[in-house]
């Protein structure tokens, strides 16, 4: 998702209060962030922000942070916490590969991935969120007994994602081909705008759910 160049958009994020600016300087003390001892999920490539924002409404007990890779995508997020600020989440503009950098041993509960951008050419395989590479970092910020959830439209990038499973050593607890058919797994499911979009245009849904 890259939405044109909305003029400012740096600026305006760099005086946002909903953003941490310099989360490196956080590694190890997100519960002081937050000023409690709550559980820490992230969303990686949260897009304009509607899943996580729904899910921060909906679970006042769960600290939230939404990363973002664009200024211009994080801008629409920031605009609807403005107009509804939560108290139990913050934004990150950056690259998931500086994840490490941020997150410290054990500190993230869940990891949420949607509709994540697909590389199609092989080359790029590695820059997939769901990649073995990315694993591995997910490996290193996430709690023993934590998981991640990935949904998605595109076939070939959950074929990919299914792959890379056994092949970073961790395993699948949950997988449906279609989640909006699957009674079990839609309980409690929050959409995202990709998935509304996507389902409204009669495109099945993937998800899976692992751990290690
Ligand atoms: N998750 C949202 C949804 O389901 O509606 C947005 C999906 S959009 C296709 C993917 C988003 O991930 C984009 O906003 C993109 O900028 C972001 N993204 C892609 N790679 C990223 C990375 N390495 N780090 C952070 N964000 C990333």
């Amino acid at each position: 998702m890259r939405l044109r160049n909305v003029t400012g958009s740096r600026e305006y994020i760099a005086d946002s209060r909903f953003v941490i600016h310099e989360p490196k300087e956080q590694k190890g003390r997100w519960k002081e962030v937050f000023g409690n001892e709550n559980p820490l999920r992230i969303e990686i490539g949260m897009g304009k922000g509607r899943f996580i924002m729904q899910l921060a409404k909906e679970n006042p007990d769960v600290n939230y942070v939404g990363i973002e890779k664009y200024s211009t995508v994080l801008l629409r997020a920031i605009q609807k916490m403005e107009a509804e600020e939560l108290p139990n989440i913050v934004f990150i503009r950056m690259d998931a590969e500086e994840i490490c950098e941020v997150f410290a041993p054990e500190e993230v509960d869940r990891i949420y991935l949607n509709f994540s951008d697909p590389w199609p050419k092989d080359r790029h395989a590695k820059r997939r969120l769901e990649s073995r590479e990315f694993l591995a970092r997910y490996n290193e910020c996430l709690k023993k007994d934590g998981v991640i959830e990935f949904k998605t439209d595109n076939k070939m990038l959950f074929d990919f994602a299914l792959e890379e499973v056994p092949e970073a050593g961790w395993h699948i607890d949950a997988v449906t081909y279609d989640l909006h058919k699957d009674e079990a797994m839609m309980q409690g499911n929050v959409m995202t705008e990709y998935e509304e979009k996507f389902s409204a245009m009669g495109n099945p849904i993937y998800k899976y759910i692992i751990s290690r």
